[in-house]
């Protein structure tokens, strides 16, 4: 099961340029391809890593994904990992080889018996995914409702009579080394080779139909806004029986009303009185998991940070737990009755309270170094 690294299987350094990993690509596709190796699996396999590689090293996103979190972030704990199949992967071929929309792989291997007909991956399904610090923190089980186009009951189909069923159409083109052919995708059947027969009333053209469906996804603990998981093979199907698409989960946060997250901690900003901070006590705080009870030392300064130790968020990978970090502000009071201002009065020159910082007593950004 252990899957081998993306830039090894491309045999290239993890500071390769997009352009670099495309030529790697090319490469390792021309030497594995199905129809150089009939009846090699072993070749089919390593056609297939190049091209699930290719996939992730030649996106953006899905590349910094994996160089964070590797393997585990495309995956997602509990997340199938979306094998590609081979006719999946002549979809990448477009843009590999160039050529204007045209299949030019196929007539740089001769391509001889009537080519290998296209099977269309069904559309991705994108959703938005609000979770709260508590269901990020711990990982949690949602059902989705989702609209997804599913292959109609009824719906019968045919033979395509433009491409005659190859789902290619090839012109010959004179070019200066002589004529030669290139071959397109079928404008008519869109490469699959079939067309509607029967369609049964609210299908569509392609023979799907759209329905809800309740789909169950397990989010692991440690997410964070911006992220997004794949469920593969749960998004739109696709028409001409080729697999279906993927379903992909934008996952966002709902701001707390008392934490604030910082990485896999939680900050919770506490204000006592001064007198709570002079004599301690105890308070209770919110946390992700419900209210929380804490002792005030007698003494708090203003500013100091506690640490409840593994009271923050799971990490992505599993490893650690973060903190809670409990910043006390001391607040001073803003009125007070005479009587008040009398008693405070009288102690204004008690020695215990001039101030004097000692080396423990470090400043603000001094102590955030130390948490963060
Ligand atoms: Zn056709």
């Amino acid at each position: 099961m252990a899957k081998r690294d993306y830039y090894e299987i491309l045999g290239v350094s993890q500071s390769a340029s997009q352009d670099e990993i495309k030529k790697a690509y090319r490469k390792v596709a021309i030497k594995y391809h199905p129809d150089k190796n009939p009846g090699d699996a072993q070749a089919e396999e390593n056609f297939k890593e190049a091209a699930e590689a290719y996939e992730v090293l030649s996106d953006q996103e899905k590349r910094q994904r994996y160089d964070r979190f590797g393997h585990q972030g495309m995956n997602g704990g509990g997340f199938g990992g979306g094998g590609m199949n081979v006719d999946d992967i002549f979809s990448q071929f477009g843009d590999i080889f160039g050529g204007g929309g045209g299949n030019p792989f196929e007539s740089f291997f001769g391509g001889g018996g009537g080519g290998r007909r296209r099977q269309r991956k069904g559309s991705n399904l994108r959703i938005k995914l609000k979770l709260t610090l508590q269901e990020i923190a711990e990982g949690v089980e949602k059902k989705i409702k989702v609209n997804r186009l599913t292959q109609a009951d009824g719906v019968t189909f045919k033979t395509c009579s433009t491409c005659q069923g190859t789902g290619q159409v090839r012109k010959a083109v004179n070019t200066m080394l002589g004529q030669m052919v290139s071959t397109s995708t079928c404008p008519t059947c869109n490469g699959s080779g079939q067309i509607l027969d029967h369609r049964p009333p609210g299908v569509d053209s392609s023979g799907l139909v759209s329905k809800e469906e309740i789909i169950p996804i397990k989010i692991p603990a440690g997410v964070s806004e911006g992220m997004q998981l794949s469920m593969s093979g749960k998004g739109n199907e696709s028409p001409g029986g080729g697999p279906a698409g993927d379903l992909l989960i934008l996952i966002e946060e709902t701001e707390s009303e008392h934490l604030v997250r910082e990485g896999n901690n939680v900050v919770y900003d506490l204000y006592v009185s001064f007198i709570d901070a002079a004599l301690g006590t105890s308070v209770e705080v919110p946390s992700i998991s419900g209210k929380l009870r804490i002792k005030i030392e007698p003494g708090t300064q203003s500013g100091k940070i506690l640490r409840l130790r593994g009271k923050g968020i799971k990490d992505i990978n599993g490893y650690e737990t973060g903190d809670q970090l409990v910043h006390v502000n001391v607040w001073t009071p803003k009125t007070l009755s005479t009587e008040e201002k009398d008693k405070l009065e009288s102690m204004r020159h008690s020695s215990n309270f001039a101030p004097k910082p000692g080396k423990s007593d470090k400043g603000f950004f001094e102590r955030m170094k130390e948490f963060f």
